[in-house]
């Protein structure tokens, strides 16, 4: 399984775009940095997006992609829970933000919106994908990727501390996780659901006391400004539990 990270922050200017990955050049999860990072065949040549949630650094360049589709005559699958589709129904993709995509056009819509059952996996594009809730301001949820050879990767998505649950359902060997902000807002981290390094590491302990291992870690969602901060502390928390966690960038390509 090839990953690569087309935007691994939480917000965008000319070196850093919102978070989006790709899966062997067919499989995205999140749109933040979709449209942005690929060319029009590359766009085409997407099989499926799985969305974790309604944010707009989450799903930005759905309605780009929409339309590049529909005027290239193809369609995409995407995959969420309900109150994604909503969303973009109702506040997005309405007929006056945007065309309709999810309806249009009416013999064969461009976003064929496919709803996911959280806790239940499901065969999607050739993966075994599952959807786990995590603990964010709206409803999201986590995805456990596991290739037709094996490899499994977690992405978590935006989310605060209590993942126990979470890690109870997941067996990944590469976690990527989000990382939003320093030690300092930990109470602002809390409060809005993401997580700091020092978050992060009591995740990770409790991680390793039911699973017995520590996957390979990645860190997204970083704020640029904050950038610096957050790589020491988190290279304290990997010294401590000794593991490797490193900071993804635009452009990062991981191999499982
Ligand atoms: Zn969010
Ligand atoms: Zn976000």
């Amino acid at each position: 399984m090839d990953i690569r990270v087309l935007g691994a922050h939480n917000c965008e200017s000319q070196s850093s775009r919102f978070v989006c990955l790709l899966i062997d050049d067919s499989l995205a999860i999140d749109a933040g940095g979709l449209t942005s990072s690929l060319s029009l065949p590359a766009q085409q040549k997407l099989r499926a997006i799985l969305l974790t949630h309604h944010h707009y650094d989450h799903i930005r360049d759905i309605p780009a992609i929409a339309m590049n589709l529909f005027l290239h005559g193809t369609t995409i699958n995407i995959y969420s829970i309900p109150p994604v589709r909503d969303a973009l129904a109702t506040h997005l993709l309405n007929g006056k933000l945007y065309s309709k995509f999810l309806e249009k056009p009416q013999q064969n819509p461009t976003i064929k919106f496919i709803v996911i059952e959280p806790g239940k996996s499901e065969q999607i594009e050739g993966y075994d994908i599952m959807a786990i809730p995590v603990n964010h301001a709206v409803p999201t949820v986590g995805y456990q990727v596991t290739s037709p050879d094996g490899k499994t990767v977690f992405y978590t998505s935006d989310t605060g501390p209590g993942l126990g649950k979470c890690w109870e359902q997941v067996s990944p060997q590469l976690l990527i996780t989000e990382v939003t902000m320093p030690n300092r807002y930990q109470e602002f981290a809390t409060e809005g659901g993401h997580l700091t390094p020092s978050l992060l590491k009591q995740e990770l302990v409790s991680f390793r006391e039911l699973k017995g291992y520590l996957p390979q870690v990645v860190a997204v969602h970083m704020n640029p400004s904050l950038e610096k901060e957050i790589e020491t502390e988190i290279g304290a928390v990997a010294m401590d539990l000794n593991t490797s966690i490193t900071l993804a960038y635009e452009g990062m390509q991981l191999h499982l």
